[in-house]
C-alpha cells in the first residue's frame, strides 16, 4: 500500500481546501483495508476515510491516518430476467458506473448521473437526485468491519437508508469500510420522471417516450445550469439537508409565503427546500472573501480560491442562524466535517 506522509490533501477534496493529512494511504486492494487500519492502531492516529473527497469539508490539519479508498473493479455479476446485478469496487468512480449502465442498456441509475465520488460513498448518505435514491436500486455490499477485523456482507436493511441518511452515518458510524457495492439494474424501462420540470423540458424536446439516454442527457444539462463545474470552483454541492418539519411549521410558513416549496413527507411532516429559505434570507450570491453561496443555487457553499474550511463552516453557521431566526427551521449540514 503507498503510504505518504505530511500529505497535502488539496487535490483529494471537491472545496479544494489545503489541509495536511499525517499519513496518506491508498488502498487498492482489500487487503490493504485491514493493513491500514492496524497500521493507524500502531500509529496512534485515527483512521478516516476518504473517497472522492466531494462530501467533506476540512476544517483544519488532519492529524489523522487517511485511508483513501480506490480499489477498483466494475463488472456484471448476475443476471435474473429483466434484472442485471452490477458490482462495483469502493474506488470505482461513480460516473463510471453511470456511463457503464448507459453502455449495458440498464435502468436504475439515470437520475443519479454527474454525482461527483465514488461508489464505495455512495452508501454512506444514501445519495439522490431528481426522485432517485441509491436505495431504490441497492442490492448489497461488503465491508470491513473494525469491531470484529473481518468482512460482512449488508443487505439493504441492514443499511437503514433514510434521506441522505444510513446506519453509516447514524449508528455504525465509523465502524465499516465499504469495499464493495452490488447495485440491481433493469433492462425494463422505467424512467422516473416525478419532477414536472423534467417532463416539460422532455416534452420541449419533442420526446414521449424516452430513452436511457434521453434521461441522462436531460439531468446532465438541468444539473449543469443549476451547480458549479467542481473543476472550476470548489464546492460540496448541497451544503444543507432539505429540512423534515411538522406539517404545522410548514403550514406557518405557507401562510405567509404561498410560494414556499413544501412536499408531503408522510406521518404528519412535510419537507422544505432549504436552498428556498436561504435564499429568502437574502444570502443567495453573497461572498465574503472566497467563501460564498453559489449565485444560482443557494444550497450551495462554494470556495472561490483560498477559502478556508473554518471561513465556509463559519458562513454555514451564520446561514443555519439566520434562517433559523426568519423561519424558526434548524438546517443541518449534509457535508462531512472533518
Ligand atoms: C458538485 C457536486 C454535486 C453533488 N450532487 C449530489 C447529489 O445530487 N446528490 C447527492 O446525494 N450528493 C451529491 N453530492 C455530494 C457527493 O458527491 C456525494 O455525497 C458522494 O457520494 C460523495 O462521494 P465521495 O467519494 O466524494 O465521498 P467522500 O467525500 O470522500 O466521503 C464522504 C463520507 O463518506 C465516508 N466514506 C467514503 N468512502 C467510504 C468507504 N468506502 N467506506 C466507509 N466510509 C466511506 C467518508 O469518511 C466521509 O464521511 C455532490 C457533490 C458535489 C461536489
Amino acid at each position: 500500500m503507498e503510504i505518504l506522509r505530511d500529505h497535502d490533501l488539496k487535490a483529494f477534496n471537491s472545496f479544494g481546501i489545503s489541509s495536511r493529512a499525517a499519513v496518506l494511504a491508498r488502498a487498492c486492494f482489500t487487503t490493504d483495508v485491514g493493513e491500514g487500519v492496524r497500521m493507524a492502531l500502531q500509529e496512534q492516529l485515527p483512521l478516516k476515510i476518504l473517497g472522492g473527497g466531494s462530501n467533506i469539508l476540512l476544517r483544519g490539519e488532519q492529524v489523522a491516518f487517511v485511508m483513501k479508498m480506490e480499489i477498483p473493479g466494475l463488472e456484471i455479476t448476475r443476471r435474473d430476467g429483466a434484472n442485471v446485478y452490477v458490482t462495483a469496487g469502493a474506488g470505482c468512480e461513480w460516473e463510471q458506473l453511470i456511463n457503464f449502465a448507459l453502455s449495458n442498456h440498464l435502468w436504475g441509475i439515470e437520475n443519479l448521473t454527474l454525482i461527483p465520488g465514488r461508489v464505495g460513498s455512495s452508501p454512506i448518505q444514501n445519495i439522490g437526485a431528481y426522485g432517485v435514491e441509491l436505495k431504490d436500486v441497492f442490492h448489497s455490499l461488503v465491508a470491513y468491519d473494525r469491531h470484529t477485523s473481518g468482512f460482512v456482507e449488508l443487505g439493504r436493511d441492514d443499511c437503514r437508508f433514510g434521506y441522505r441518511q444510513s446506519i453509516f452515518k447514524s449508528a455504525a458510524k465509523g465502524r465499516y469500510i465499504i469495499t464493495q457495492v452490488t447495485l440491481k439494474l433493469s433492462l425494463e424501462a422505467r424512467p422516473v420522471l416525478r419532477y414536472s420540470h423534467l417532463n416539460e423540458a422532455l416534452s420541449v424536446r419533442g420526446i414521449s417516450n424516452p430513452e436511457l439516454t434521453d434521461v441522462v442527457e436531460l439531468i446532465r444539462s438541468v444539473r449543469q445550469t443549476k451547480l458549479p463545474d467542481p473543476l472550476l470552483i470548489g464546492s460540496a454541492g448541497s451544503f444543507f439537508k432539505n429540512p423534515v418539519v411538522k406539517n404545522g411549521i410548514a403550514d406557518v410558513i405557507k401562510a405567509s409565503h404561498a410560494d414556499a416549496p413544501v412536499f408531503d413527507a408522510g406521518s404528519g411532516y412535510s419537507k422544505l427546500a432549504a436552498g428556498w429559505l436561504i435564499e429568502q434570507c437574502g444570502w443567495k450570491g453573497f461572498r465574503d472573501g472566497d467563501a460564498g453561496v453559489w449565485p444560482h443555487q443557494a444550497l450551495v457553499l462554494v470556495n472561490y480560491g483560498k477559502a478556508t474550511g473554518v471561513e465556509l463552516s463559519d458562513l454555514a453557521n451564520r446561514i443555519i442562524e439566520s434562517v433559523s431566526d426568519r423561519f424558526g427551521v434548524d438546517l443541518e449540514p449534509e457535508v462531512n466535517f472533518w
